[in-house]
């Protein structure tokens, strides 16, 4: 096992004003999928200390807008070589809070490294443009912050989710307030930590913790101008229907339930990795997850081999664990309900090897329901969790129909040879990534990321070019110095 857990119980306050400060509504514990037992806590601010926060970032604001992008941009480099030094350290805390195993824990840091990596780069784009509109008159774009902005993550990317928006935030000249998750505190205070380091100024980073009262007073307060989130689409849309009845701008990311198209003309050894991988990574916990295989004709030759390498898995070194006992004790069930309701299970991960000495984890291996109906919760409802529901389906047009009739728009993935029914695929997915052979189609940098339908409320995408407009405002500046000798309608 390469997850080190920590030696001494880490204490995570609240970063306010450039300083941790314990919250005044008392400490929570932070418990380790890994073992059950508490390696953590943090403490959970008043509505005072919210406030205070929240008024501190935008005074440290003001001055940060006044700095060049190239400025900004300079102490993010720094930000970088510190999140380079110090990933190893980072990903053990991730993996002993999250359940992921160390190197997925690692992995996720890289990806939030590369959007890093993506917000350095905006110093070098034409973000304005200016044009000589009628003579001695002219007209420019200049892209400004927005002021305070706020974001609320998810457990199962602790790192790289925050990272998708912290750096392109910052750069664009905005103070950002932090709600990490509940359950993974410990990673956004190696961040918090990190950026303090690399010469952040003192309230443009601010971390709070908590639920669901720290996200309402965070979205309620009159000087937070914008709001990402990214978590389940229960909470996405409270959290999209709260901020833009204020009139506020919401991008809010949802669940997913992600469906992935096996054709017999597919690779079998390209298709037993990439969707065994796809539905067994981070132990099934992430919102690109395979979790609906539509298996099109005669590919039993393709399923064995997803079965045989999802088997090879053990728990604890190669596949993680489960966030909470109670989401394994649901995923249990579920299983339990789709084999009542006629699946037949080809591998069963309530049976799996449980590593010695991590006895009282959350574990469960990886499950594959074979014959699952389309109208069936293990077909319609986003477990998540490593269990990966097969539907048997005729042709390419049942399996479309089945995929386009789910309420989420995530991803969608095909395996296949044929370029062209590769393209009928990615041309009738009604989700916002698609992959061809791709078990988890997410866009590297710059392309940027975001689902669609339930997956997703508000417009635009959370990183890439489309997040800039997000991020930022427009202003529209018409300049004239002279006065013109021969007048028309613009003089
Ligand atoms: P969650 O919705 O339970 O929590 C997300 C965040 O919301 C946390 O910070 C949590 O403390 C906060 N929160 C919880 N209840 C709240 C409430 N009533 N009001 C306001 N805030 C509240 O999600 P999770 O369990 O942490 O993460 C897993 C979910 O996130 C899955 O559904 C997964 O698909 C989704 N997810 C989506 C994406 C994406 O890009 N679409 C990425 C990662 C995870």
């Amino acid at each position: 096992m390469k997850t080190l857990l920590p030696k001494e119980i880490i204490s995570c306050s609240n970063f306010i004003k450039g300083s941790w400060i314990p919250g005044e509504l008392g400490w929570q514990e932070v418990i380790s999928p890994y073992t059950g037992k508490k390696i953590g806590e943090y403490s959970i601010p008043s509505s005072k200390q919210i406030d205070f926060s929240i008024e501190s970032a935008a005074s440290a604001q003001k001055t940060w807008a006044l700095q060049s992008i190239k400025e900004r941009s300079k102490i993010l480099y720094h930000f970088r070589s510190i999140l380079l030094r110090d990933q190893d350290e980072i990903a053990q805390i991730k993996s002993a809070e999250s359940g992921k195993t160390f190197d997925e824990a690692k992995a996720g840091l890289m990806k939030g490294i590369e959007v890093l990596e993506y917000a350095l780069s905006i110093q070098n784009l034409d973000l304005g443009g200016k044009v000589e509109v009628s003579r001695g008159v002219t007209c420019e774009f200049r892209r400004e912050p927005l002021g305070v902005v706020a974001n609320i993550t998810p457990f199962n990317f602790p790192a790289m989710v925050p990272m998708w928006t912290i750096p392109i935030s910052l750069v664009l000249g905005n103070a950002y307030i932090w709600k990490p998750s509940d359950k993974t505190p410990l990673t956004a205070f190696k961040i918090a930590n990190a950026l303090n380091e690399a010469g952040l100024p003192s309230g443009l980073l601010t971390v709070l913790h908590g639920g669901g009262s720290t996200v309402e007073a965070i979205i309620d307060h009159p000087f937070v101008k914008a709001i990402g989130f990214v978590g389940s689409t229960k909470v996405a849309e409270i959290v999209y229907r709260r901020g833009t009845n204020l009139g506020k701008r919401v991008l809010a990311l949802g669940g997913a339930k992600n469906h992935i198209v096996l054709l017999p003309d597919a690779n079998p050894d390209l298709s037993g990795v990439g969707i065994s991988d796809s539905f067994t990574g981070c132990a099934g916990q992430r919102c690109m997850a395979a979790s609906v295989l539509l298996a099109v004709g005669q590919v039993d030759l393709h399923i064995n081999k997803i079965v045989e390498r999802a088997s090879s898995l053990q728990l604890g070194s190669t596949m993680g664990a489960i966030i909470t006992k109670e989401q394994v004790q649901f995923l249990k069930e579920a299983i339990g309900r789709a084999e009542k309701a006629g699946a037949q299970i080809l591998l069963d991960g309530r049976k799996a090897q449980i590593p010695v000495g991590f006895e009282s984890g959350n574990w469960i291996g990886p499950t594959i329901l074979d014959l699952v109906t389309p109208e069936s919760e293990a077909s319609t409802h986003e477990l998540f969790g490593p269990i990966l529901s097969i539907v048997r389906c005729q042709d390419i047009t049942q399996a479309m129909l089945i995929e386009n009739k789910n309420e989420y728009g995530n991803a969608c993935s095909v395996f296949t040879s044929s370029g062209a029914l590769a393209e009928r695929v990615v041309k009738q997915a009604s989700t916002g990534m698609v992959g061809v052979n791709v078990g988890v189609p997410v866009p590297r940098e710059p392309f940027s990321f975001g689902g669609i339908n339930s997956s997703k409320f508000g417009s635009g995408d959370i990183t890439g070019p489309h997040s800039l407009d997000f991020w930022s405002q427009i202003k529209k500046v018409t300049v004239k110095w002279e006065v013109q000798t021969d007048s028309n309608w613009m003089s």
